[in-house]
């Protein structure tokens, strides 16, 4: 037996795309996810939910938040956590995503957490393997656990989504964190709103359950909560913005233009942030109106809550095997 308490049936045994989740799965994960919070804010936090089982976090893109909260997670849950990032991994010998797969497979690999620049790997990874495969950002494509995280501390701070705006600002087009929100927000009931200079919205984002604009003054009314984005720089070929000055001043988040939307609306932001960029450093620190850290935080226990039940699952399935 593991030694966690709970009784829920979560149905899967990966994490790979908001799209698998009902609203069920999501509460389920909110509940195990509170449970988690208290026990990380007392001195006894770590716990044997996991023990006996190997997660190993498998990086092929750089990631601050990310990798340390699943690592954090997984040990904080007893399980042996082992980290494999892409400059020190074989793939920069020339060795396929499926043949690192097997290899780790090949050591008993229970969970596998990854990230991963092509859209649609941590699926491939998932084909290959019984292991447990949390995407941990695969490209453009989704970031769940991200998501879900956003949504918890949303939730934590709103008492609900149904019927609240929630407006996304930035560099909508390559960002896997719009693309997993949307389609939970949507799912929780709220009303979504992205924002982003024409060059930055993706071609069909109509169709996504959102409503679109360009301009931020008139995208904030009414806002509940405003999410800003990093520029994704990285996957970008070209110039998409004329300045990163420019850029702030019509599209970078402040005190004053939040005055455009509800009352008490709060901030966020994924990370990595650029101060100045796209949100006011100010502002980012505000403790009244930023939930930036609050996600941080929410964060880990969350990842808690996924690794826990997909842990289960697979030592129901696998026998705690891959
Ligand atoms: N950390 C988030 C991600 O991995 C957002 C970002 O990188 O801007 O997608």
């Amino acid at each position: 037996m593991s030694g966690s308490d709970f009784a829920y049936d979560f149905p899967h045994r990966n994490l790979l795309s908001i799209a698998d989740l009902n609203p069920l799965d999501a509460e389920i994960l909110f509940s195990r996810a509170s449970h988690w919070l208290e026990a990380i804010r007392t001195a006894n936090r770590k716990k044997d939910a996991l023990k006996g089982l190997t997660q190993i976090n498998l990086f092929f893109e750089p990631s601050t938040r990310t990798q340390a909260s699943f690592e954090i997670a997984g040990k904080r849950l007893g399980a042996d956590v082992v980290n494999f990032s892409a400059a020190s991994s074989s793939a920069k010998k020339g060795e396929s995503l499926a043949d690192t797969v097997r290899n780790l497979a090949a050591m008993q690999a229970d969970i596998l957490v990854v990230r991963h620049p092509a859209a649609g790997a941590a699926a491939h990874v998932a084909a290959l393997t019984n292991a447990a495969v949390v995407n941990a950002g695969d490209g453009m494509h989704e970031h769940p656990t991200q998501a879900l995280l956003d949504a918890f501390a949303l939730t934590r701070r709103l008492g609900g989504l149904g019927g609240r705006r929630v407006l996304i600002v930035g560099d909508i087009l390559h960002s896997r964190v719009a693309r997993s929100n949307v389609q939970l927000l949507n799912l929780l009931g709220a009303e979504v709103r992205l924002c982003a200079p024409p060059t930055l919205t993706p071609v069909g984002a109509a169709g996504w359950g959102a409503q679109v604009f360009t301009r931020l003054d008139e995208a904030l009314e009414g806002c509940d909560a405003v999410m800003a984005l990093r520029l994704q720089r990285e996957r970008m070929a070209g110039g998409l913005i004329p300045s990163e000055r420019e850029y702030f001043r019509f599209w970078g988040l402040t005190h004053k233009r939040l005055d455009a939307a509800a009352p008490d609306a709060v901030v966020m932001h994924p990370g990595p942030m650029n101060r100045g960029v796209e949100i006011d450093g100010a502002l980012a620190d505000d403790e009244a109106r930023s939930l930036i850290l609050d996600q941080v935080e929410v964060g880990a226990a969350l990842r808690m809550a996924v690794l826990e039940l997909l842990g289960e699952n697979a030592r129901k399935h696998n026998g705690g095997r891959a």
